[in-house]
């Protein structure tokens, strides 16, 4: 099995007269696979006419540190949607994943109470602040200085009464549509002390989360007929009697809780591997429930079988309902949601990708509790890197995303057509609400991770790749690594110094682009002058000389001379003397990020050579004395780099040197290198002269 653990139902009475239950309490794991150091009981009611939630919280908060804590510090999510003037809404101009807020859809959340657990009310001592940008307005942070402070490795209980409102539609990945709810970021929730200070940020339009493993116990109530999904286990399901039902669900080591209801779902259960699938289906997605389920088919083997065991029992799939798509294409420990729409063509693989990449999250932020807010790029990057692998892997090699009517597109080009037109506005590291633009967040966060990791991946071999992964996963389970931890492990499995490499990666907006910029080739003439007779004619065959005249002048006298850089075809003829040629080649590095390529050069007799430049120089110039005519000269001719910007002008043929591309837009270049793969597209573009 590759469980850690096994759902074993180990049934313990647990004492609760706080929120006035009882109730069974399971337990997953024999030992804690986390530090467990924010622990959740809470008891929530779904008031849905008015889109309300009443909530009960008891925080268990160990010390995780040989500090004395004196002040506590909180998230209220919600509360960025309380007006236009929250950091969310300013950041965002109130609009989320191409979505506004509803004109009366607001949210927000209200702690009424809070106290010390035994009683002592702490209420008044709650006070909002704006630890990122200073905003009065923001009041997603609190802090709430403790009458006595936490010890060292100390516990501290505290009994909280919420009350929050769902914006509508669903808004930034919380809300209610109609009958549907899909409830994140929606309870008081502590920041994470660590290095002896809070890291608690505010929510921002651009960043995500960080949080402390621990243990959730929550009791939903909902209208009876409402079927729920939530993060962890369900344990029992109890009608109240009065048309609500409480739904109790119960999670181990995990850094969040997430729920959604509605009467409406479609429920399909599957077991794969090991884990128990659950499916909830809008009803006029019916035809597609089986794509969802081998979609988390695909997912889940392939993580498991590269990169380590999902220790969990369960997964939830939620299909948000129509017009609620601000909740579609999210993660949650356990619990995911997808995004299709009605009569989505099979080839067309958007369920596919999104279910790849949110069960992805589950690894490399669920396992891994990255700080998101001030390094994405360690979730979202390393997650669309896996993404790419996973879908081409299963559904490429080519048209792994789209393979419709003709049309093949694979996620890397995909990735790539984001990253391109961004190339430069931001280093990958930096602080999620730090970067140029949302846009720029999201390339330096997703695409060109993405892109870095597979350029990563074709240097050190998919297999030395892999295992870097592994390594960085299993080590780093239920903790909070960092980007140096992560390039820790990369050298260390692949046994080298990567600096070189994650220094431009990472750390720098340096542009990687490789040009062939010319080509010349001449018949290699008797030598002339002073000392020789003059009899021989220039026979020069030669294109794009001019601007490299003063080296090439250089080279003339000398050229039949020079012995050539490489052995002469076996096939030369021999009885008859070959015409040879000087064959010149120059390449440039265009931006500033050095990466090692392969060149190869091939001739019109069919030899291929291949040469290795480290790319250091600004440019390079080959030089083959030859009886045989250069043909082209292409750099990365396998397209392993990746980063590259521009692939058209990795190449130039001697016939057709074409100087004038530059002025192209970068744009076109991108759908010309795209089409170049798509025979039936270009026949297409060529009929409708696109
Ligand atoms: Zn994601």
């Amino acid at each position: 099995m590759r469980k850690m653990a096994i759902f074993c139902v180990a049934y313990i009475f647990w004492g609760w007269g706080n929120l006035g239950l009882s109730a069974a309490q399971p337990v997953l794991f024999p030992e804690p696979l986390s530090q467990r150091i924010a622990n959740y009981r809470i008891e929530v009611r779904l008031e849905p006419e008015t889109r309300k939630l009443f909530g009960t919280e008891t925080l268990t908060w160990h010390n995780p540190s040989n500090d004395w804590i004196h002040e506590l510090q909180f998230h209220l999510y919600l509360n960025a949607f309380r007006n236009d003037r929250s950091t969310f809404m300013r950041e965002s101009g109130g609009v989320s994943r191409g979505r506004r807020i509803g004109k009366d859809g607001w949210g927000y959340i209200e702690v009424t109470a809070i106290s010390l657990s035994g009683g002592e009310d702490l209420t008044d001592r709650m006070e909002f602040i704006q630890p990122d940008d200073g905003n009065p307005d923001d009041k997603t942070v609190f802090r709430l200085p403790l009458p006595r402070p936490v010890p060292p490795r100390g516990t501290v209980v505290l009994d909280i009464q919420f009350e929050a409102k769902l914006p509508t539609p669903p808004f930034a990945r919380s809300g209610a549509k109609e009958e549907y709810f899909f409830v994140g970021q929606w309870f008081p929730k502590i920041g994470v002390y660590e290095n002896g200070a809070w890291n608690c940020h505010q929510y921002h339009a651009h960043s995500e989360f960080y949080a402390d493993y621990g243990v959730y116990d929550v009791w939903i109530t909902v209208p009876e007929e409402n079927i729920v999904g939530a993060t962890g286990v369900e344990v029992e399901v109890k009608k109240n009697g009065d048309g609500t039902a409480t739904h109790y669900y119960h999670a181990e080591d995990v850094h969040d809780f997430a729920w959604t209801t509605s009467p409406e779902f479609l429920v399909y259960e599957e077991r794969i591997q090991d884990v128990d699938v659950r499916l909830l289906l809008q009803p006029d997605h019916k035809n597609q429930a089986r794509r969802h389920l081998e979609a988390a088919k695909v997912a889940i083997t392939h993580f498991q079988d590269w990169y380590g065991d999902y220790p969990y029992p369960n997964l939830t799939i939620v299909d948000p309902r129509r017009g609620a798509a601000g909740s579609a294409g999210m993660e949650y420990p356990t619990l995911i949601t997808a995004g299709t729409m009605y009569g989505l063509p099979d080839g067309i693989r958007a369920v596919e990708a999104v279910i790849i990449h949110e069960f992805g999250h589950n690894y490399w932020y669920h396992l891994l509790a990255s700080n998101e807010f001030e390094e994405a790029w360690l979730d979202e990057g390393i997650n669309t890197y896996t993404e790419m692998q996973i879908l081409n892997d299963a559904y490429g090699p080519v048209g792994d995303v789209v393979d419709f009517l003709g049309i093949r597109i694979n996620d890397l080009q995909f990735q790539r057509y984001q990253y391109i037109f961004w190339p430069d506005y931001d280093p990958i590291v930096k602080k999620a609400w730090e970067f140029y633009n949302g846009t720029s967040y999201s390339v330096n966060s997703y695409s060109k991770p993405g892109l870095v990791l597979t350029t990563l991946k074709n240097y050190l071999g998919a297999e030395k790749m892999r295992q870097i992964m592994r390594t960085y996963f299993q080590r780093w389970r239920f903790k909070h690594p960092r980007t140096a931890d992560f390039i820790a492990v990369a050298e260390e499995v692949a046994g080298e110094d990567l600096g070189w490499f994650f220094d431009q990666a990472l750390f720098s907006n340096k542009v990687l682009d490789y040009a062939v910029s010319a080509i010349r080739v001449r018949r290699v003439r008797e030598p002339r002058g002073f000392d020789f007779t003059l009899s021989v004619k220039d026979t020069s065959d030669t294109a794009g000389v001019g601007a490299f005249s003063a080296q090439s002048d250089s080279q003339k006298a000398s050229a039949a001379a020079e012995t050539s850089r490489v052995t002469v075809s076996d096939s030369a003829d021999t009885t008859k003397k070959p015409v040879p040629y000087e064959n010149e080649v120059w390449v440039r590095r265009l931006g500033d990020f050095v990466f090692p390529v392969e060149i190869q050069f091939v001739f019109d007799n069919g030899d291929t050579l291949t040469e290795h430049w480290n790319g250091r120089d600004l440019w390079k110039k080959y030089r083959f004395v030859r009886p045989a005519k250069l043909e082209y000269a292409v750099i990365d001719p396998e397209r392993k780099v990746v980063l590259d910007v521009n692939f058209t002008n990795n190449s130039m043929t001697r016939k057709k040197q074409r100087a004038g591309i530059n002025k192209l837009s970068i744009r076109w270049l991108f759908w010309v290198q795209t089409l170049l793969d798509q025979p039936e597209l270009l026949t297409l573009a060529q009929l409708f002269r696109f």
